[in-house]
């Protein structure tokens, strides 16, 4: 039972140590150094060059396991260039490729998010952002995570929700602060600085965009210094910090000069006007601010996006407003006018037509004063209700994105509720097993308990029924079968043979060699008898050198001359095995029992014959016949 012991405490220790254990998800893995991440570092510092390499790469590998890695570089750089339909293929066929991990199908997914939202589909690239999100937070990778939320900073503020697109920016700057990723927070503290001075809180623009300005002057990044630089000259006019605001529309101007950058420059110059303007009127500043103006109109006609020549012409034409030119403001409002005239109506529009009639107001001509109007309350109308409209599919796309929240959270508590549900299954299904297999240990053990019961039973029938010198039945037993074989007769009339037999002159042997020798000698009997007669033949001591053998044939004869037989192997065994004076000799009574009697019958009829043969001379058999 020790043993059973031992195997119920393994059992049990199994068990209690068996509880799955759930892999930490939680694991943060903040920026993943690989050679895609290399791969970005040399995008980054030799565009061309490495565009160059990719290519070549590409074209001569198209089974390689890299493959992947360079479609996604390549995909990357496409995406810089502004090449947004090649590089959304590049993309996708990374998201296909197998031999892509799935932090690389992520990195693509996301990188196809950007184009989506770069190209205007927002609704899907931000239920595919979603699903990066759910996925680099659910395996910890800080710096996909970032990626995904500027991505959403971006796609909301496309959408012009800067609350949201704030929102998406904050968390990724404080990710970013938090962990070293390849993400430098400077950066995002640009964005978020021009969201706050969209939003005209120049106090939070300031902060954010000092850091993202210092960063890039200590990076050397002129191009970015430029651009914040803008940035921080619109936010100090903000604040009324003229000189400061001037020094970097100052400078804005001389770095985009030097890098050749119209855009830019001629948004600073305009910026510039304004801001001269705006701290005063004098003859003097108007002069400047104008010559400003038509430098950046000069600058910016010639550009694609066409809003910094539209609004210099518009600040042209109202300073000539101001300055009761009245011919030169309308031709200059016109001429905006014409400039914005493909696009969508908006405010542009409205400013232009509310200027326009200003001016026809002045000119004192009335029917064109009020076609102006007319023209503007239409314009007031159309744009009020596309204003609507937009903020309709606004509301509309956010709906959707919570909706698709909603639909992953739910899916989330779904899976984990399976998971949990799995774990429990298998926690049962195991302790069945244990419970089962115990019970088949137990019953193992209970039937090996029975077999073993049932031998020792056995083996104390066997002793209660035998005779512990000779090994034959004892009196009990013998007579038992005999009587059972008498109950057999008298159901079926099957008949038998019993002798009863006595060894002669016992007693001398016990008298001359002891009583030692006298039991070797009833050892010796019963040893031969064993091997002479077969099984079926039934061998009993009835007491002292007494016997009763039963047989189940009525061959008399057959049986006489068997006794015979026994007689002879006993002489010679005797005197071979005990000693060579002893011949251990014996007497018989045969009977065949025919019809039903008395056991007591049966033995005193036998003995009759048995004493028969002892007045005869003993070492013979006595047959009887009768009865
Ligand atoms: P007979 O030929 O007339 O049968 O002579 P006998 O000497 O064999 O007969 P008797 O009945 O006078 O003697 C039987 C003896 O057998 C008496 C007893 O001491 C002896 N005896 C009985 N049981 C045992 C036994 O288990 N072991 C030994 N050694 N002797 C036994
Ligand atoms: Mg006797
Ligand atoms: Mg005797």
């Amino acid at each position: 039972m020790s043993k059973l012991g031992l195997i119920v405490a393994i059992f049990v220790a199994t068990v209690l140590t068996s509880r799955p254990v759930f892999p930490s998800t939680n694991q943060l893995n903040a920026a993943p150094n690989d050679d895609v991440i290399a791969g970005i570092k040399a995008l980054h510092r030799s565009p061309e060059k490495e565009m160059a390499r990719l290519r070549a790469l590409l074209d001569s590998n198209s089974s390689s396991s890299k493959r992947h890695e360079w479609l996604y570089l390549y995909a990357l750089g496409k995406e810089k260039r502004g090449e947004y339909n090649e590089a959304l293929t590049l993309a996708e066929s990374c998201i296909n490729d197998v031999y892509a991990s799935s932090l690389m199908q992520q990195r693509a997914k996301l990188l196809k998010a950007k184009i989506l939202s770069r190209t205007g589909e927002i609704q899907e690239a931000i239920s595919l952002l979603n699903a990066v999100k759910q996925w680099s937070m659910n395996h910890g990778v800080i710096q996909l995570n970032i990626g995904v939320l500027m991505t959403l900073g971006a796609a909301f503020e496309k959408i012009k929700e800067p609350k949201l697109a704030l929102d998406n920016y904050l968390s990724a700057y404080n990710l970013a602060t938090q962990f070293k990723t390849q993400v430098p927070p400077s950066h995002i503290a640009g964005l978020i600085g021009n969201i706050y001075l969209k939003q005209s809180k120049f106090e939070e623009a300031k902060a954010y965009l000092d850091e993202a300005y210092e960063f890039a002057v200590k990076k050397k990044n002129s191009v970015n210094q430029s651009y914040l630089a803008e940035k921080l000259a619109r936010t100090e006019l903000g604040l009324s910090n003229f000189k400061t605001s001037e020094r970097f529309f100052n400078l804005v101007i001389d770095i985009a000069g030097k890098n050749n950058d119209s855009p830019l420059l001629a948004n600073a110059l305009l910026g510039k006007g304004k801001m001269l303007l705006a701290q005063n009127n004098k003859a003097e500043v108007i002069n400047t601010a104008r010559t400003l103006f038509e430098e950046a109109s000069d600058l910016a006609r010639h550009l694609e996006s066409k809003t910094i020549y539209f609004e210099s012409l518009i600040e042209l034409s109202r300073l000539a407003l101001s300055n009761g030119d009245k011919t030169r403001a309308l031709e200059k409002v016109r001429l905006a006018e014409e400039v914005i005239a493909n696009e969508e109506p908006g405010f542009p529009h409205l400013e232009a037509a509310y200027l326009k009639l200003s001016i026809l107001e002045a000119f004192d001509n009335k029917q064109e004063t009020i076609d102006a109007l007319k023209q503007y309350i239409a314009l007031n109308e159309l744009i009020t209700e596309s204003m609507d409209k937009s903020r309709v599919q606004i509301i509309r796309t956010l709906y959707e994105l919570d909706e698709i929240e909603a639909e992953n959270s739910d899916l989330k508590a779904v899976t984990q509720l399976q998971e949990e549900k799995l774990t429990l299954n298998q926690q049962r299904n195991f302790l069945l097993a244990v419970i089962a297999g115990l019970f088949l240990l137990l019953s193992v053990l209970l039937f090996l308990l029975y077999v073993k019961r049932a031998r020792y039973q056995k083996r104390l029938e066997r002793l209660a029924t035998t005779d512990g010198l000779t090994r034959f039945y004892n009196r009990p037993k013998i007579l038992e079968l005999l009587n059972g074989y008498l109950n057999q007769l008298e159901i079926t009339g099957e008949k038998f043979c019993v002798a009863m037999i006595d060894i002669d002159f016992f007693k001398s042997i016990n008298d001359n060699y002891g009583h030692k020798m006298g039991d070797d000698a009833l050892s010796l009997f019963a040893h031969t008898a064993r091997q002479l007669f077969p099984k079926h033949v039934d061998m009993g001591r009835l007491g002292g050198e007494e016997f009763l053998f039963i047989f189940h044939n009525t061959e008399e004869r057959q049986i006489y001359d068997q006794l015979d037989n026994f007689r002879q192997l006993l002489k010679t065994a005797s005197s071979n095995q005990l000693s060579k004076d002893i011949t251990l000799t014996f007497s018989a009574g045969l009977k065949t029992i025919k019809s039903l009697q008395t056991t007591t019958a049966i033995l005193e009829n036998a003995d009759i014959a048995l004493y028969e043969a002892k007045e005869t001379g003993r070492d013979k058999t006595v047959m009887i016949k009768c009865l």
